[in-house]
């Protein structure tokens, strides 16, 4: 599977980290597909986490998640999935390896600057959530 699906969050949209995010993917060689900034309705942060609807976390993550502006991409490079996952970082932002998009961009566990799909199956469905 060549795309995966990518989300500069709302914290690094407010911070202005943007343009520096979208030059660290092509400089890592992904190509931007598609994209589009959004700013995400309740109902569009519930349904694209819909897994983590149990979890204790979701209220302040669809909360963040509809706080500000989004950017949204489709991305394509060979290992698409595990290539962008290993470029983000670990979740928490304190813990991601130094130099990842997360180190560089996202302030905690919660604001972690990006997303990123965790499989092919996730990243086919999250791909045709927004495109
Ligand atoms: P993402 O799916 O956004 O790429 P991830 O796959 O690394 O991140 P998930 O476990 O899927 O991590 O969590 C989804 C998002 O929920 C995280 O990116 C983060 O914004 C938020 N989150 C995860 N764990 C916590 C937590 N313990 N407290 C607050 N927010 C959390
Ligand atoms: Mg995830």
């Amino acid at each position: 599977m060549k795309n995966t699906l990518a989300i500069i969050k709302p914290d690094a949209m407010q911070k202005g980290s943007k343009e520096d995010i979208r030059k660290d993917i092509m400089d890592n060689g992904f190509k931007i597909v598609e994209e589009k900034t959004i700013h995400m309705s309740e109902e569009q942060a519930q349904g694209f986490y819909d897994i983590h609807k149990d979890k204790p976390f979701f209220g302040e993550l669809v909360e963040f998640m509809t706080s500000y502006k989004s950017h949204i991409m489709k991305l394509e490079k060979e290992n698409a999935v595990s290539e962008w996952r290993n470029l983000m970082g670990a979740t928490d932002s304190t813990k991601a390896e130094p130099g990842t998009i997360r180190a560089k961009y996202g302030t905690d566990i919660s604001m972690n600057a990006t997303h990123g799909s965790d499989s092919d199956e996730n990243a086919e469905k999250e791909i045709s959530f927004f495109f």
